[in-house]
């Protein structure tokens, strides 16, 4: 077997998941690149491989984060191939929100003349949040996150140095939360649980249901449920940080980027997005673990 260290990207079709796979195949690590729809992954797999040498040794594998069979197809897959893992990206995310397509169209000519504020304003007034999307956002962005971490964690702690890294947003920052008291459970890592954390998204849920969120002190503003999603991420990586010390297990915000998510908004390339989940990623076997990192480094929850 190669001494090549081994990743898998989830997401890693387009965007800042494409990216990312990119800049760690050329940095020399063997790049398992998973998307839910294969030809799209396909075609993502191709167009690295023809961006020029270095970027070779990537390969293709079929993952629907939300899908327990095509999340245990993979761990077989990554068995059968290499026996461990030693980086697994947890990148793959849902916005929560409804779009008018030909409204992000139209509006991608005319954001350079907007300032960060006027874009987030923008995208505000135009993303409809239901209960559906919200259900299926927390769905994916943190269930789907911690089924792939579980099904993976045994070839992880096969690695001499594994490392998680989920990819999470300045959205997901407890300065988001107006509830002191939620803000204080979800920061909590002594006695926060998964089983803790699950109450709490589905008291969100209900309470999304109910027409409670500034009632109750959650995220609002736009994006709820993708921040709460994205809290939650945040307060797991540090829960199994916690619970595996010999694992080094991080989360991190790519900064705005220019993808389909951000609808084109971002200030940041995809390229430029990717340097973070890469860079840590990529940490010293004694670096930090249970830490959140936004583009200037270690921040605060
Ligand atoms: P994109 O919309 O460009 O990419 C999202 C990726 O996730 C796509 O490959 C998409 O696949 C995939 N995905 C969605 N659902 C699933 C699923 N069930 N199973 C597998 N893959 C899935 O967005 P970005 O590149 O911007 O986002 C990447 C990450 O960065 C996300 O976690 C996002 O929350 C985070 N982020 C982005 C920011 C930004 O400004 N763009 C800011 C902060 C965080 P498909 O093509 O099939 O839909």
């Amino acid at each position: 077997p190669s001494s090549k260290r081994v990743a898998l990207v989830t997401g890693g079709n387009k965007g800042v998941g494409l990216e990312t796979c990119r800049q760690l195949a050329s940095r020399g690590l063997r790049v398992v690149l998973t998307a839910r729809n294969e030809a799209r992954g396909l075609e993502a797999v191709d167009g690295i491989r023809r961006s020029g040498a270095g970027h070779s040794d990537i390969v293709f594998h079929q993952l629907d984060v939300t899908d327990p069979s095509s999340v245990s197809q993979v761990v077989d897959f990554v068995r059968d191939q290499f026996g461990r893992l030693d980086v697994l990206i947890n990148n793959a995310g849902i916005s929560g929100v409804d779009r008018d397509p030909v409204l992000v169209a139209k509006v991608k000519d005319q954001v350079e003349g907007m300032d960060v504020d006027q874009r987030v304003e923008w995208m505000r007034e135009n993303s409809k949040e239901t209960y559906e999307e919200a259900k299926a956002c927390i769905r994916t962005n943190y269930y789907g996150a911690k089924l792939v971490t579980e099904a993976l964690l045994p070839l992880l702690l096969s690695s001499s140095s594994g490392r998680i890294v989920n990819v999470s947003s300045g959205f997901g920052l407890l300065r988001n939360f107006n509830s002191e008291d939620l803000r204080k459970e979800f920061d909590d890592i002594d006695s926060l649980t998964e089983k803790r954390l699950e109450e709490l998204l589905d008291l969100f849920l209900d309470d999304f249901k109910a027409n409670l969120i500034e009632a109750h002190g959650w995220p609002a503003g736009g994006s709820s449920a993708y921040k709460v999603a994205k809290a939650a991420l945040n307060a797991y990586t540090r829960i199994v940080a916690k619970k595996y010390p010999i694992l080094r297990i991080n989360c991190l915000t790519p900064g705005y980027v220019k993808s389909d998510m951000s609808m084109h908004m971002g200030v940041l390339t995809p390229e430029e997005g990717a340097s973070n989940p890469v860079k840590v990623a990529l940490l010293p076997d004694d670096g930090p673990t249970g830490a959140y990192f936004d583009r200037n480094g270690e921040a605060s929850f």
